[in-house]
Formats: structure tokens, C-alpha cells, sequence
């Protein structure tokens, strides 16, 4: 699809301070619509308008935002094709990465978090183990925080932007989206959606813009959900530490996957190519270095080289027309293109790709390398490309080892015919989540936490900490069968004192009971 794309009707309110970004299609170089640029004044504009909305929002409940949810599914069904067309346009991927991970992902979202948002966040009577709180009821309640900020990058341009959204509105919050500066239009076709389908005027959002815009955000917002790089997502969360605000931070990878000698090596090579290659390698969740114990190494390189080489490039068109779509990013290339030469520079050789497309459009071949070693770029910084480098090691140990030396820990893969053994590897492996004979799938078991360990980021999202994030806990003690004047109320007294020091000692020294 090359037709240019509307700003929305948010942005043309706020007016745009400065002049317009233009979108570029990925794949061909064409332009196909403008969005703002907002200085912090139009951002503040927007907060000011989530926050006035925010209240009303949350006092709707749980069942009346979960039907708002199922409008917005029943809208993304009716229009597939508009919101994959916008994905494939401005991002250059694949119309089925567009349909999976992004039109799938989000009708599932907005369903799991509308069936589930209730029962996780609803009010809870604690029993206490504590006896001074005998006659008193414990309570603990969830509140929103008020105006969620969402910071999306371009890989996934509705993932991971409206799919984070979805649980922040169903706890209650109001929300703001800033999309990558060149990646905001199909956010901005769900925004519209949203209105459409009857989201009162203020709950979601977008504030169009570059870092700047992104930072201002920062400054007002009540919450930062932040997804990007690891560099950016230490000054967001500096920020919000400066401002005493909550903030969840995905940030990059550089996942490995480890081959051992009793794998099913044609599995492995499999998955390896598909989350090598798939959406061109930018994904944070890309296998980016595979570990391949000596037995099987010589095979596992064969089989990726056939595979990888099989692979067809290109514009992505009709389904089923390419394999691997365009490079998103301009500057990602150069990216790409100093980890591949300065591997070869050190050593390395490429069995397949290796360059940058040529003719229009910004494309990388779909690359494998090997002989190489964890001196090489490729094997220690986040590449964000259609690259494998492949390594071989001598055993498990060694595989684990050079796995775990890396700043990063997001994702990791273990493949063996001896599930006992993957899981014993997998619990060795410091990463948000680590998958025995496959690779990210657990992205869509939306019940467990997705997250990051070490410089992968804090926080995570799904699970129940993917909802709880947006909300504070507000504990309420109720006192009950209240005495006038309670034994531990004023006046201090030594006899009392006394009485309550043997209390101590009655209800924790008891024979058999562990000091300290
Ligand atoms: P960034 O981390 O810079 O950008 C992510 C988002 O943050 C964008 O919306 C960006 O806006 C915004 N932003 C930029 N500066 C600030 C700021 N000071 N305060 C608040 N928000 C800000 O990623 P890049 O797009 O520059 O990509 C750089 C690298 O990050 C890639 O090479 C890749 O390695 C990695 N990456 C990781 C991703 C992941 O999923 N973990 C996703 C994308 C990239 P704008 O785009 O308009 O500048």
C-alpha cells in the first residue's frame, strides 16, 4: 500500500510546533504520509487531556471498559487488511509477520486482558498471621495511576505499543502513545479506531514526535512503559527516578541459542533461521549467536547455509511473496554492515549474504557467519539484522559459559533430545525467559512475564505483573470489634513492657525454632 496516510485527528488538534516527519516505506523509499513533530508544550497538551479524562475512565469499571475492549477486537477483525497494509508500509516487513505478530497479537490482547484485568486487580481481604491485628480486616486495592505513557519502537510498531497500552487502560489508566518517529501510522489507524468504536475523547492517545517529544512525555506522564535500546532506556528511567515515577523498561538483546550434541539438529536449524531471519532480524527477541557443541556443528551449519540461502528477499507484496522484508531503520544498516565487516575483518567467513541490497529500498541479505569468536562485534553487541553467526564450542559448559558473558539477558534457546538435561541448562542460563527446543513462543503465553535481566531492562510485561505494574496498591484496615484503650496504647509502662517482651519470647523462641 502507497498511499499516503492521515495524521490523526489528536495531532491536527494539538497542531504541529514544528515541521512535520515524513514516513518513509521501508521497501521502496516512497513517502507515504506525515505525522507532527510535537514540542513539549503539545505533549503537555495531550497529558493535560488524559488526565482530565482519566477519572470518568476508571469510574466506567471493568465490565464497561472490557466491552470497549471486544469492540476494539471486533473492529480489528472487520479491518485486517487496513491495519496489516499500514504495518507492511511503514515498517517493510512481511504480511505474515504483520498478520502474527502484530493483528493476531493485539485482537488476542485485547481479549486477555478484558477477560482477565478484573479478577487479577479485584479488591482482597488478606488473612493476617499477625496477632495485634486481631479484629481488624486487611485490605489491599488496586488504583490506577493516572496517565500512562507507552515509548514504542519501530519493530513492532502495534505490539509494542497499543498490545502495552491494553492492560494500562484496563487497570484504569488513561493512555498516551509515543510511536517511533518512523513507525506511527498504523498507531495512529488503531487510535482512530478506538474513537470510532466509542473510547470516550482523552483515554488513548498519541503524541507524534521525535526523542524529544518521547522525552516530554517523560517529564509528565504518571507512568513510562518504555521499549527500545538499552542506551535510551537508561535515560528514561533515570528521568523517572529523578520524578519518583514507576516505569518498566524492554530494552535489547543479544539472545543465544545453544546446540547440543544430542539435539534434533533439523529442529534447531529450523528455528534458528526463523528467529534469525524473521521480520529481518529486528526483533529483541532474535536469535542473534548460536553456540553448536563439535558433534553436530558441521551439520547444523550445512542445514541453516541451505535454509538461509533458500530465503527470498524483497518488497513485501501479496502473502507468500518474500521471506524476509526490508531493513526499517536507515541507520540499522550501517549497524549491520559494521558487525559483518569487522567479523570478517577478525577472521570470520560468510557462508551466505553478506552486503546490503541494491536497487531501492533499504535491505541487508539474509547473512550466515561462522569461524567466528567472541572478539567480533556480531557476537557482542545487538546487530538488529538478518544475521547467524554461528560458533563452535566444546560442550555444554563451555555453551553456557559464553551464553551468560554478555550484558544482556533477555531471551536464550536450548535444543536437546533430553528435556531433563534442557531444563537443567535452561535454569543456568541468565535470561528473562529461556525455550527448550524453540524459540520466543512463550511471547504469546501472555500469562507468564516477559522481561529482561541484567541490561535487558527492568520490569516486565504479561503475566500478572503486566497488569499490577499500572496500578498502586492501597492498603485499608478496617478495625472492627474496637477497644476504647488498646494494652499497647499510651501511657508506657514498665510492668506491660515486661508482659509484652514474654509475648515475644512465647510466640518466637519456641523449642526447635530457628534463630534469626
Ligand atoms: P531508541 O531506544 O532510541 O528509541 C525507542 C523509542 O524511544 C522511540 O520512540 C524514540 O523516539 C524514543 N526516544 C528516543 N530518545 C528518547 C528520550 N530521550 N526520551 C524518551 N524517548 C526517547 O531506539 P532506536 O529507534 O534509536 O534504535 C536504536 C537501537 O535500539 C537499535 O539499533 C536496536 O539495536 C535497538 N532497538 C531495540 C528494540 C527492542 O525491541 N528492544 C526496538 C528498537 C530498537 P524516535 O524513534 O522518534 O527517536
Amino acid at each position: 500500500m502507497t498511499s499516503p496516510l492521515r495524521v490523526t485527528e489528536t495531532d491536527e488538534t494539538s497542531g504541529p510546533a514544528r515541521p512535520q516527519i515524513a514516513i518513509q516505506n521501508p521497501a521502496t523509499g516512497e513517502t507515504i504520509g506525515h505525522v507532527p513533530n510535537l514540542d513539549p508544550a503539545g505533549v503537555g497538551a495531550i497529558v493535560d487531556a488524559a488526565r482530565a479524562a482519566q477519572p470518568a475512565w476508571e469510574a466506567l469499571g471493568f465490565k464497561a471498559r472490557a466491552a470497549l475492549m471486544r469492540d476494539m477486537q471486533a473492529w480489528l477483525l472487520r479491518h485486517r487488511s487496513e491495519v496489516v497494509d499500514a504495518v507492511v508500509s511503514e515498517n517493510g516487513k512481511t504480511r505474515e509477520d504483520a498478520l502474527l505478530a502484530e493483528l493476531y497479537y493485539v485482537i488476542d490482547s485485547f481479549g486477555y486482558w478484558a477477560k482477565r484485568a478484573e479478577k487479577i486487580l479485584r479488591p482482597r481481604t488478606l488473612r493476617t498471621h499477625s496477632p495485634f491485628l486481631l479484629g481488624r480486616k486487611l485490605m489491599v486495592e488496586r488504583r490506577a495511576l493516572g496517565v500512562v505513557g507507552v515509548i514504542a519502537p519501530w519493530n513492532y510498531p502495534l505490539t509494542l505499543s497499543v498490545g502495552d497500552a491494553i492492560p494500562a487502560l484496563m487497570a484504569g489508566n488513561t493512555v498516551v502513545i509515543k510511536p517511533s518517529e518512523i513507525t506511527p501510522l498504523a498507531i495512529g489507524v488503531l487510535v482512530d479506531a478506538a474513537r470510532e468504536v466509542g473510547f470516550p475523547e482523552g483515554v488513548l492517545t498519541v503524541a507524534n514526535g521525535d526523542g524529544e517529544t518521547g522525552a516530554a512525555l517523560v517529564d509528565r506522564a504518571d507512568f513510562i512503559m518504555f521499549t527500545g535500546s538499552t542506551a535510551t532506556g537508561r535515560k528514561v528511567g533515570a528521568r523517572c527516578g529523578e520524578r519518583l515515577i514507576p516505569c518498566s523498561l524492554e530494552l535489547g538483546g543479544k539472545d543465544p541459542m545453544i546446540v547440543l550434541e544430542d539435539a534434533d539438529v533439523e529442529r534447531a536449524a529450523n528455528v534458528a533461521v526463523e528467529w534469525s531471519m524473521r521480520n529481518s532480524g529486528q526483533i529483541c527477541l532474535s536469535v542473534e549467536r548460536a553456540y553448536v557443541t563439535a558433534p553436530v556443528y558441521d551439520e547444523f551449519v550445512s542445514k541453516v547455509t541451505q535454509k538461509v540461502r533458500a530465503l527470498r528477499q524483497g518488497e513485501p507484496r501479496e502473502e507468500g511473496s518474500v521471506d524476509v522484508g526490508a531493513i526499517t531503520f536507515p541507520p540499522q544498516l550501517d549497524i549491520i554492515e559494521r558487525h559483518v565487516d569487522d567479523a570478517v575483518a577478525k577472521g570470520a567467513k560468510v557462508l551466505v549474504g553478506g552486503k546490503r541490497g541494491t536497487g531501492r529500498g533499504q535491505f541487508f541479505e539474509p547473512t550466515v557467519l561462522v569461524d567466528v569468536d567472541p572478539t567480533m562485534a556480531c557476537m557482542t553487541e545487538e546487530t538488529f539484522g538478518p544475521t547467524l553467526p554461528i560458533m563452535k564450542v566444546a560442550d555444554e559448559a563451555e555453551a553456557i559459559r559464553l551464553a551468560n558473558d554478555s550484558p544482556y539477558g533477555l531471551g536464550s534457546s536450548v535444543f536437546t533430545k533430553d528435556l531433563e538435561r534442557g531444563r537443567r541448562v535452561a535454569q543456568q542460563l541468565v535470561a528473562g525467559s529461556t525455550w527448550v527446543n524453540d524459540a520466543i513462543m512463550s511471547y504469546l503465553g501472555q500469562e507468564a512475564p516477559m522481561g529482561g535481566a541484567k541490561d535487558s531492562g527492568l520490569g516486565a510485561r504479561h503475566g500478572e505483573q503486566g497488569i499490577t505494574k499500572y496500578t498502586r496498591a492501597h492498603t485499608i484496615l478496617v478495625t472492627r470489634f474496637a477497644l476504647r484503650h488498646e494494652v499497647t496504647m499510651f501511657p508506657n509502662a514498665r510492668p506491660r513492657s515486661k508482659v509484652l517482651d514474654a509475648i515475644v519470647v512465647a510466640l518466637f523462641a519456641r523449642p526447635g525454632r530457628r534463630k534469626g
